[in-house]
């Protein structure tokens, strides 16, 4: 069965918005999702809608966030990296290395070494005064996911995708919180072990 979503307005897209929940439970499985005139940009909605399966739609909206993140950037150094040092700790001089990623188990000099969501999402007050920033707001293909998975999204710092991936697939906010706390004791034990040990 077709369905075709037609948005003239702003009204259209809230109700639209407050449909996702329905359209996206096993009402729907059999339904895919058409949209003709894409004024506002649901493109990526409907594509998501139309992945029927669970795991595979989450890895659809997290990678398709991170790729809309890197293109918003173009792949520029918006922290300014000199010798391994963001631009506060250049500032700061108090010599520590690689950012906001120096607690992280994931973090290298060449960068992160898996992909998270969480992570490319945030800017520090710093970058934000010198360019534009996209946020979590700016995402619309995150409507998509349910209240408890967004949580899980604003905050999966120092996770690798498939931790994050994981933890959106079960959806509970208590085994996320048991994990995670788990993976940041764990990987800040990792990164003065072996990461800082000198
Ligand atoms: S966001 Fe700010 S603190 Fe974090 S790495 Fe970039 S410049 Fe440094
Ligand atoms: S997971 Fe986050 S904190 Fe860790 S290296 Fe990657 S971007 Fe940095």
């Amino acid at each position: 069965m077709i369905k075709n979503i037609e948005i003239n307005n702003q009204k259209d897209l809230n109700k639209f918005y407050k449909r996702l929940f329905i359209y996206r439970s096993f009402l729907y499985k059999k339904v895919t999702f058409t949209v003709e005139k894409d004024k506002y940009n649901i493109t990526d909605i409907i594509n998501a809608l139309n992945i029927k399966k669970r795991k595979q739609r989450l890895e659809f909206i997290y990678d398709t966030c991170c790729k809309k993140i890197d293109d918003f950037y173009g792949h520029k150094d918006i922290c300014h990296f000199k010798n391994n040092k963001c631009l506060v700790q250049e500032q700061l001089g108090n010599g520590n290395i690689n950012g906001c990623c120096r607690l992280c188990p994931f973090q290298s000099t060449k960068g992160c070494q898996t992909r998270n969501l969480t992570c490319k999402l945030f800017t520090c007050s710093e970058v934000q005064k010198r360019c534009p920033v996209i946020k979590f707001e700016d995402l619309n293909l995150l409507k998509v996911l349910t209240r408890r998975q967004r949580h899980i999204i604003r905050s999966s710092y120092f996770s690798k995708r498939e931790s994050v991936l994981f933890d959106l697939y079960i959806g509970s906010i208590l085994l996320w919180t048991i994990r995670i706390v788990i993976r940041w004791l764990y990987g800040f034990y990792y990164v003065r072990k072996h990461i800082y040990k000198h």
